[in-house]
């Protein structure tokens, strides 16, 4: 396995569909299908002013995945961490009729919100395997 850590950093959206699927999307990615090969951050800690979250964008590369195009994690990233290796909007592959809807809960989240979770976690797991084949360290 590469010695490359990645950093994912999903957005703490809580009022619309596109922030849970982002949280439940990187859950997924990390415990089931990267099992190991990834470091979650955490957006309320991060902003909190968390010095490990903060030192370890600065270092390593860092995927954000967002809910919807007002980019929370990215923007939050950038700001005190510089440039994330890539950004991941999940409005960009649902769309924003899905992503802005208000079903937020997770009891509430049906079969076809589970599909959603499956493709964004999908396309998350494609920017890390890209930015691990960058680095020469394709798994
Ligand atoms: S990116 Fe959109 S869904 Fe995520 S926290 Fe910001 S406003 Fe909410």
């Amino acid at each position: 396995m590469a010695d490359t850590k990645i950093g994912v950093l999903s957005c703490s959206g809580e009022e619309c569909l596109g922030g849970t699927i982002s949280r439940l999307a990187t859950r997924k990615m990390m415990e089931k299908l990267r099992v190991g090969k990834t470091v979650t951050l955490c957006l309320p800690l991060y902003l909190a002013g968390g010095e490990g979250e903060r030192s370890f964008a600065k270092a390593y590369p860092v995927i954000t995945v967002d809910g919807c195009s007002k980019c929370c994690a990215k923007r939050a990233t950038e700001k005190y961490s510089g440039k994330v290796s890539d950004t991941l909007v999940v409005s960009d592959i649902l769309g924003e009729h899905a992503a802005l809807s208000k079903v937020v809960s997770s009891k509430d989240l049906k079969n076809e919100h589970y599909q959603m979770v499956d493709k964004v976690a999908d396309e998350i797991c494609k920017k890390f395997d890209k930015i691990l084949y960058e680095k020469g360290e394709n798994k």
